[in-house]
């Protein structure tokens, strides 16, 4: 099926490779699978390793092992932010008199804020001129503006940010020379062609930054579902688990079946099906993204995957 103006539909996931894939993390690859492939679309597969401090060591084959192991199938290559530093200088390029460096440490940012201010929205110190000239390292930083970018997401409705109200000038480059995700995430979505990003609800807040940067970048600005995000029945968010490879293949098919149940599809039993292949076809075929809730708790009785 071909979305309004007859794209092929191309969705994405993501992972940070920082651990092993967690329960959340399946919930988000298989709402943007189903949605790839319920619409006969690609379903692509991106590493965000563009922050190599935080990549854990075996993370990203540990992630690959457990998408094969549970059966999600992606198209084409899969693409690794840490290689993408020349695309995301080109872009940065492009943004021209939009950014500027920026010279504020951490440490000069706590001493110059009023107490309790540090770390939300930054005051634009450098933005007529560097604070500090003389500065070895600098981050480059957005302009933004206080109109309000808004967008509309199929789950959540109408969401708006005044990005320079709330968030303030956006860092793109780190002064360590590392880009920041909100960069590389909107350079490769549209590198990509991604028709619809959909993630976690806890990403909401960073959509109008991204919604910001693509229209300054010209770039198409792709639709977007955040479902939302898995909590622990007492408000916790979920920690990167071991998915080991000696699971049988009874408990992948009934982990894929929790995460069909968590996004509110009402898949038949377990013993309904007699491999992981068949509950995939299954959920292929009856996937109905307007069956996703509103909320999602983990009930009591689901402690494996906390
Ligand atoms: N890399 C992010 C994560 O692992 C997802 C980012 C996105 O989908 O835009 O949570």
């Amino acid at each position: 099926m071909l979305p309004k103006d007859n794209k092929p539909y191309i969705g994405r996931f993501a992972p940070s490779p920082t651990g092993s894939l967690h329960f959340g993390s399946l919930i988000a690859a298989t709402a943007s699978y189903l949605c790839a492939k319920s619409k006969e679309g690609k379903w692509l597969l991106r590493i965000e390793d563009v922050d190599q401090f935080r990549v854990k060591k075996d993370s990203i084959y540990q992630i690959l092992q457990t998408l094969e192991q549970y059966g999600y199938q992606w198209d084409d290559a899969i693409l690794y932010q840490s290689q993408r530093t020349q695309a995301y200088d080109a872009a940065l390029n492009d943004l021209g008199s939009l950014v500027y460096p920026c010279s504020c440490t951490r440490k000069f940012l706590r001493k110059q804020m009023p107490e309790g201010t540090y770390g939300y929205v930054y005051p634009s110190f450098c933005r007529e001129k560097m604070t500090n000239p003389d500065a070895a390292q600098f981050a480059i930083r957005l302009r933004t503006h206080d109109e309000p970018i808004g967008f509309t997401d199929y789950l959540q409705g109408d969401y708006q940010q005044a990005v320079a109200l709330e968030v303030g000038d956006f860092i793109l480059k780190r002064s360590d020379q590392l880009f920041s995700y909100q960069l590389a995430v909107v350079v490769d979505d549209e590198y990509q062609q991604i028709t619809e990003v959909v993630r976690g609800s806890d990403l909401l807040d960073n959509t109008p930054r991204q919604c910001y940067l693509q229209h300054c970048l010209n770039y198409q600005q792709p639709q977007y579902l955040h479902f939302p995000t898995a909590v622990t029945p007492d408000g916790k968010k979920l920690s990167k688990q071991n998915h080991s490879p000696e699971v049988s293949d009874t408990e992948k098919r009934q982990t894929i079946l929790d995460t069909l149940h968590f996004l509110g599809q009402a898949p038949p039993a377990l013993d309904q099906f007699s491999c992981l292949n068949d509950v995939w076809v299954w959920a292929i075929q009856y996937w109905d993204r307007d069956k996703i809730p509103a909320q999602m708790t983990l009930p009591e009785h689901y402690p494996n995957c906390l």
